[in-house]
């Protein structure tokens, strides 16, 4: 028999509360949550829409849990503690083998981060999802875009461009043959279920001046950090962060081209003065990911990327626009 929207809402999505400050989760016209006194609330949505984030044939499990990355990634970047999401959910048909796997998906990060389902929307359309995510600053100190200094340096989490490399794969723009299995695998979950950096952003706040997501690709995202701050930067080419699989199988400066513009790496790009450096290494140690320096933070406005023989790197692009 077919399930209606309320059968979907309860078979899939309607969990029981984990979470405390959750006074009344779905099932109402609104939830009513209880954040903490003193904190400010963050909040943020997103959308993935088929054929412009994802591919009709994209695995649901993967579907839930990008969208609840890409949800999270914003509170990294604010240097926030994520406590509660909701779902807006569009659905061309009711399948309940996908939905079952989309909910898994979406559950296995939420539930990682101790984030609770509390509200959403289901309907009938082309496939689009939308999550908000709703979140607190920890003592008051959200990492904003505006807060960079000249002097400061340029720091990303993690390696740049993985993601960009697997989209080139998937586009057949780049052979697959030329990769190891392994290696596949290591750049699709890259791609598919980026990590968002909660961990890091909360260890952030208080160090660094400022924090952005790279979701559109260095490149672009570094510029709307340096336009905020009223700042500009050079970041150098040769201390990009590349994994191995990215460095393996492109050559610069196409490689460079890649981490710089393609972005979906999720990572965090932030910076701070040279005086917390010291503290960056302390609490970098557990990040379990690597932190790199990729330049600095200048007077003279714009962005400058500097090849190792001090010349100026031709970007083709800076990174994703939808219009
Ligand atoms: P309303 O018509 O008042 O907006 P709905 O009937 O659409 O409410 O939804 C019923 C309840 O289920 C609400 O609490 C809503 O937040 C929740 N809900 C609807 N769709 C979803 C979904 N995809 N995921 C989580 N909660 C949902
Ligand atoms: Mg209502």
């Amino acid at each position: 028999m077919q399930l209606s929207e309320f059968d979907i809402i309860q078979q899939f999505f309607q969990k029981a509360p984990l979470r405390s400050d959750v006074v009344l989760g779905i099932g109402d016209d609104c939830a009513i949550l209880s954040p903490p006194p003193n904190e400010n609330l963050l909040v943020s949505t997103d959308t993935l829409t088929q054929n412009i984030h994802f591919f009709s044939n994209a695995n649901p499990f993967d579907l839930g849990y990008k969208a609840a990355a890409i949800s999270l990634s914003d509170i990294a970047a604010m240097g926030g503690k994520p406590a509660w999401a909701l779902l807006s959910l569009t659905l061309p048909t009711v399948e309940e083998k996908w939905l079952a796997s989309f909910s898994e998906g979406l559950f296995s990060l939420l539930d990682l981060f101790e984030v609770t389902l509390v509200g959403g929307n289901t309907s009938k359309g082309p496939l689009s999802i939308t999550t908000q995510i709703l979140g607190f600053t920890q003592n008051s100190v959200a990492l904003r875009r505006s807060g960079a200094k000249v002097g400061d340096a340029i720091y990303v989490t993690g390696t740049l461009g993985d993601s960009g490399l697997a989209l080139q794969i998937q586009q057949n723009k780049i052979q697959k043959d030329f990769f190891a299995n392994s290696d596949l695998t290591f750049i699709n979950t890259r791609l598919n279920r980026p990590t968002p950096r909660i961990t890091q952003g909360l260890a952030l706040a208080g160090i660094a001046t400022a924090a952005i997501d790279i979701s559109d690709g260095l490149a672009a995202d570094l510029q709307h950090l340096l336009s905020a701050s009223g700042v500009g930067a050079t970041v150098y080419t040769d201390q990009l962060p590349l994994s191995e699989v990215l460095a393996q199988h492109t050559q610069p400066p196409n490689s460079y081209q890649i981490a710089l513009t393609a972005g979906e790496d999720y990572e965090l790009c932030f910076t701070l003065p040279p005086s917390n450096m010291p503290l960056l290494e302390r609490v970098s140690a557990s990040f379990q990911c690597p932190i790199t320096c990729i330049g600095k933070i200048e007077e003279e406005e714009g962005l400058r990327i500097t090849l190792p023989d001090g010349q100026l790197f031709p970007l083709r692009k800076k990174g994703y626009q939808h219009f």
